[in-house]
């Protein structure tokens, strides 16, 4: 077992050795914790003050993390953060693409910083997202029907494009707005 304080809330969060390292939700706060490979609060009753009236403890009873809320947590944290940077690679991947069309870096620029831009705000960071799934789809049609000259190649990489970046954008995008809270 590994007991340490909650940085948000000070509430003592025991948890299984097995899930040292890993991120939890605290039980009592619901703050995002990193659990610590070594237990950082160790409250044994003989070191507790003898002045201390007896049965009184000076930290509040431990409450237990379920196994299932820091594999959530670990999973939420992991795949956002790779959602995120496969986002971030198809924003700057767009970007280069407009800036080597109109043969601008203020183009290029001007992309990158916007779609960063439009990623802060709901409403326009969904109508990135839709733009970036018809791009990938618009991209995987010109590949598919070009590379292999035929139609059907065109609709399924298009489709798969329009699936993976729609699902990597909803992702990265939620992944960046529980970020910034
Ligand atoms: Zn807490």
């Amino acid at each position: 077992m590994l007991r340490f304080e909650c940085n948000q809330c000070g509430q003592t969060v025991q948890v299984g050795a097995e899930s040292a390292g890993k991120t939890g939700r605290c039980p009592s706060c619901g703050a995002a914790v990193v659990i610590p490979d070594v237990p950082v609060l160790v409250v044994e009753p003989e070191i507790v003050d003898s002045a201390a009236p007896q049965g009184q403890s000076t930290t509040p009873p431990p409450v237990a993390v379920s196994a299932a809320a820091v594999r959530k947590g670990t999973i939420d944290a992991e795949g956002g953060s790779l959602f995120a940077g496969i986002l971030i690679l198809e924003i700057v991947i767009v970007s280069i693409g407009l800036g080597a069309w109109s043969q601008s870096w203020f183009v290029f620029g001007g992309c990158l910083v916007g779609m960063c831009i439009m990623m802060a705000i709901k409403p326009l960071a969904v109508v990135l997202g839709v733009t970036l799934t018809i791009l990938a789809g618009v991209v995987g049609w010109v590949l598919g029907y070009h590379a292999f000259e035929s139609v059907a190649a065109g609709v399924v990489l298009a489709l798969l494009g329009c699936v993976i970046t729609a699902g990597t954008s909803a992702a990265g995008i939620t992944f960046f707005r529980e970020s910034a809270r």
